[in-house]
């Protein structure tokens, strides 16, 4: 048997960390984690955790310091570092806005034309303005970007929005998105077979994840009269497991749905007379 380990970049402390552990550990891969640990080999998956400041995170997977990384999609397209996304982790997710001081009148992208943008993101900023035909200056630094307007350093900013919270506190409005982020997996662009091969098994308990993510287990009962109608509702992975209750006439139905559209499912399912409707969380959804 062989003992290659495939290796894997994460921030050490930040944004990003917390859910990125919890993803790897909800994919039953075990490991030690926080305090002063820069690597860790996990007991039970051939995986070896590198813990790292985000920045740095693309170059060591484009240079195959590491195999795979953690990142901010907002990071790795402003380094452009060559390396291929392996899939959208949805975690992490903020956005990077234009925002300019509150008082100042808005109309449209012209407003920055000829002006000066303060953002740690130049190369994103810059790509945006220029495919909206707005000439502007970016003015890169690397921290506390908010500041900028009232110091006289720039007009109006570019920077990571969550809430809006910061910008308010300091005087700005946000007036335009610029680039949508989350967390995304990365990986080199040339691993050997058997590295491919352990990416294979781990995107394959990540997907699993997922997908427990966005689903719910339901089960109803139901009247044998009612029984069409409701299973018609019910998508399920295959038709709805059909189980006799006790009271002759009656069943229990188990089924799995979407997130997206459960509260419209449960609805119908109301009116269509489910009763006793438990809704249930998935922790794995194995296909
Ligand atoms: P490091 O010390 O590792 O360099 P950092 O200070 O550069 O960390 P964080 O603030 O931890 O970075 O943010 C890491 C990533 O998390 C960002 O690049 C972005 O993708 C995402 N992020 C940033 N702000 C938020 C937010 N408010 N909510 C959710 N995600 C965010
Ligand atoms: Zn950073």
């Amino acid at each position: 048997m062989s003992n290659t380990n495939i290796r894997i970049a994460v921030q050490k402390s930040g944004r990003l960390s917390d859910d990125s552990l919890k993803l790897f550990k909800e994919c039953g891969i075990k490991f030690e984690s926080g305090g002063s640990k820069l690597r860790s080999i996990s007991s039970n998956f051939p995986i070896e955790f590198l813990f790292l400041r985000d920045d740095d995170i693309p170059g060591y997977v484009e240079d195959g310091v590491a195999d795979l990384g953690v990142i901010g999609l907002n990071v790795l397209e402003e380094n452009r570092k060559d390396v291929e996304i392996v899939k959208e982790l949805g975690f992490s997710k903020c956005r990077l806005s234009l925002a300019i001081p509150r008082n100042e009148v808005y109309t449209d992208l012209s407003y920055f034309e000829g002006k000066n943008i303060a953002t740690s993101y130049p190369n994103l900023t810059n790509t945006f303005l220029k495919s909206k035909g707005v000439s502007a200056h970016t003015h890169e630094i690397s921290g506390s970007v908010e500041i900028a307007p009232s110091i006289g350093l720039a007009e109006g900013i570019c920077d990571i929005v969550s809430t809006g919270g910061t910008l308010l506190s300091n005087g700005l409005k946000e007036v335009a998105e610029v680039f949508k982020s989350q967390a995304v997996l990365i990986s080199n662009k040339s691993l050997t077979a058997e590295k491919t091969s352990i990416l294979d098994k781990l995107t394959f308990r990540i997907d699993s994840v997922q997908r427990g993510q966005n689903a719910k287990y339901v089960v109803l009962n139901a009247e044998e009269k009612n029984l069409d109608k409701i299973i018609a509702l019910l998508p399920g992975m295959k038709s709805p497991s059909r189980v006799p209750l006790a009271e002759k006439g009656w069943y229990s139905l188990h089924s799995v749905i979407s997130e997206n559209d459960f509260w419209e499912i449960i609805e119908s399912l109301r009116e269509a007379g489910a009763q006793g409707i438990l809704v249930l969380p998935i922790e794995k959804m194995i296909l």
